[in-house]
């Protein structure tokens, strides 16, 4: 544990405070009923300043067998996903950390724990969540396939994060696409390569396509039905109207705006965006080998990613795949609407 600004700063686990002591300490709690019943999770503080808030996750396998929890469960350095639930003083604190979209064999791999082992991740929260308001923070896993114990820390002040930080580029080449008649989308690729930046322009056009036809068919199938049924699930007014709306935000971004294109070559993931941070799309490895398009392109890649923006509707990943989106629109059209998968889906089904 490492405190920088003693005094200054108190961080504390609930129910391990010890007077006088810098806090620290573990909150245990055992895996509730839908988790691996030998699988105990506990918090840690690590490193807590007026910069930065580090807390580590353990999951322990306290049973004679190895065992497989889903990846996407599990908490990472960075959280990839809104896989943990932060509050402060009872207030959600939003998540505004990457969400990615994942190439196939992620979505299906298995982190696996030893017999008597452990899954052990320190997460800097400070990057991900605003943490700039003084109050007590309750950390809980959200994950379904895993339950936990849960992390409090109580601040004294603010914690200013680093996800300015992060998203900082170099290497910026600015274009433009014209399209027929007047407005015209300006990309900025930042350390893609020639060929990156070709395929890009054209993943671009095609994602363009995508949303212009997405539009489109919603205004000729006003009460829903068809593709919209498989992707949306049943009919609603206000769902409809969100959908009709994503897809023209959606198109607004590819034709009116600048969008930021970063290539990222030290992530395995296709492609991750910061929902407020406008515009801007990182992506990785796992985007080169997409198809042009047709599900899961590198077209459809970009509607989902441009579907997180807040501008755009602010979707969430609720669920990956082609098969649990279809589940989703039958058993929680609320969720189907605003998940990115579907939407992407949706759009690329019309193709
Ligand atoms: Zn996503």
């Amino acid at each position: 544990m490492h405190l920088s600004r003693r005094g200054f700063w108190a961080a504390l686990l609930a129910g391990i405070v010890a007077p006088g002591l810098i806090p620290a300490g573990s909150l245990a709690a055992p895996a509730g009923p839908a988790g691996p019943a030998a699988l105990t999770t506990t918090y840690q503080v690590v490193s807590a300043t007026d910069t930065t808030l580090t807390m580590r996750f353990t999951a322990r396998n306290s049973s004679s067998a190895p065992i497989d929890v889903r990846s996407l469960d599990l908490p990472r350095a960075h959280q990839i996903g809104e896989v943990l639930s932060v509050t402060r003083d009872g207030t959600p604190v939003e998540y505004r950390g990457k969400l990615v979209k994942l190439a196939a064999s992620e979505k299906s791999a298995y982190t696996r724990i030893p017999a008597g082992g452990a899954y052990t991740v320190d997460m800097r929260l400070a990057d991900d969540y605003d943490l700039s308001r003084a109050g007590t923070y309750l950390v809980t896993l959200t994950s379904t396939g895993l339950t936990s114990g849960r992390g409090v820390v109580r601040t004294v002040t603010g914690i200013r994060g680093s996800a300015a930080a992060l998203r900082t580029t170099a290497g910026t080449v600015t274009t433009s696409i014209q399209r027929a008649g007047v407005a015209a989308v300006t990309l900025r690729f930042s350390n893609c390569s020639s060929s990156e930046q070709s395929q890009l322009r054209t993943a671009i056009g095609n994602a363009l396509t995508y949303a212009t036809r997405a539009r489109s068919w919603l205004a000729g199938h006003t009460a829903g039905g068809g593709n919209y049924l498989t992707w949306f699930g049943a009919y609603s007014p206000a769902r409809f109207n969100r959908a009709t709306t994503t897809f023209a935000a959606i198109t607004d971004e590819l034709t009116n705006r600048t969008v930021d294109l970063v290539c990222d070559a030290a992530s395995p993931y296709m492609a991750y965006v910061y929902q407020a941070d406008h515009y801007r799309i990182h992506l990785g490895r796992g985007y080169w080998p997409a198809a042009a398009t047709g599900w899961d392109s590198k077209a459809g890649t970009l509607i989902h990613e441009s579907s997180h923006f807040t501008v755009n509707g602010g979707a969430d990943d609720h669920v990956y795949g082609l098969a649990e989106g279809q589940q989703l629109a039958r058993t929680d059209p609320n969720k189907a609407v605003d998940n990115a998968d579907n939407i992407e889906h949706f759009a690329e089904s019309l193709g």
